[in-house]
């Protein structure tokens, strides 16, 4: 199965903008889209597909289970209603979304939806190493994907490699880290960005493709999703590559998924959002 390097995220966009926000991304080139049961929009995700004139199987659409509903059958009743809501008959990525509460039960449905042809691949999101390691060696099939915070500042250099090592394929959130500690201003960054005549928005995404990472970029701006989508036509050199390297902190810019505090965290969004998805 394939899936295209470079795809097209929705977190953070309201209902209101992103039907027109994934038809202008499809109208760029996107083929990928990416969004969750807690982005609250993937009816509006539905709606696009429905209407880009495109054939269901030239689009790519991966969602992703909410904490809330995970648990063997409440799992697979909230992937078949995110399938009502996008209004497809199959999704071609299915991934837990946090490795928290009964993630193994939740796992259990995306095996048997995958065998049943429902699901074309299935996999986890924020899955740390050593989860990783576990949920991969105690099922019947090994997660295809693993979904985790991926960008120069943070480049998951180690986690990449037990990827590898497993066949799971690493996707990168928060490409650009939101914007997070100057990203968009770091010297180094743009130093490579004017050698290649290209943007810092595109440097970050052209050296996750030559990582082999999948990459998921959001803006609602078109100009900015034309902008992401022009990286197949430069290369970086091995030097540009070392100099990201060097700019890696191995530290979350939102938070770490090992702490009982993010734990607490969960436990109060999943509160927030209850009765909302
Ligand atoms: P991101 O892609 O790192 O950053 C998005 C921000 O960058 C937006 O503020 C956007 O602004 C801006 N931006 C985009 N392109 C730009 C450009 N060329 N120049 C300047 N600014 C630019 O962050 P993200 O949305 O958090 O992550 C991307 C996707 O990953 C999400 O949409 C979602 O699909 C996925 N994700 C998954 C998880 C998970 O737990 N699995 C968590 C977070 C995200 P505008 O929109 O205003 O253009």
């Amino acid at each position: 199965m394939k899936i295209p390097k470079l795809g097209f995220g929705v977190f953070q966009i309201t209902k209101e903008e992103c039907e027109k926000c994934v038809l202008e991304a499809i109208s760029v080139g996107y083929r990928h889209i990416d969004t969750a049961q807690s982005y609250f929009n993937e009816e509006e995700v539905g709606n696009a597909i429905s209407k880009c004139g495109l054939k269901r199987e030239e689009l790519f659409i991966t969602t992703k289970v909410w904490i809330d509903n995970y648990g063997y059958e409440k799992t697979k009743q909230s992937i078949l209603q995110s399938m009502r809501k996008m209004k497809v008959d199959y999704i071609d990525l299915v991934l837990l979304h946090q490795p928290f509460s009964d993630y193994y039960g939740a796992y259990h449905a995306l095996e048997d939806l995958y065998e049943a042809g429902k699901i074309r691949a299935i996999g986890v999101s924020n899955f740390s190493p050593d989860r990783l390691a576990d949920i991969a060696s105690f099922n019947k099939i090994a997660p295809h994907v693993n979904q985790v915070e991926t960008n120069p500042f943070n480049q998951q250099v180690k986690a990449q490699e037990n990827m590898i090592k497993r066949s799971v394929q690493i996707e990168a959130w928060a490409p650009f880290g939101e914007g997070k500690s100057n990203m968009f201003q770091n010297p180094v960054l743009k130093e490579i960005a004017d050698k290649h005549d290209k943007s810092i928005a595109q440097v970050i995404l052209r050296w996750l493709m030559q990582r082999d990472i999948v990459a998921l970029a959001k803006s609602t701006h078109i100009e900015r999703m034309k902008e992401n989508f022009e990286i197949f036509d430069f290369q970086l050199s091995d030097e540009d590559m070392c100099k990201v390297a060097m700019l890696d902190t191995n530290t979350s810019l939102f938070f770490n998924h090992q702490t009982p505090e993010t734990v607490d965290m969960f436990v109060n969004m999943i509160e927030e959002r209850k009765g909302k998805i």
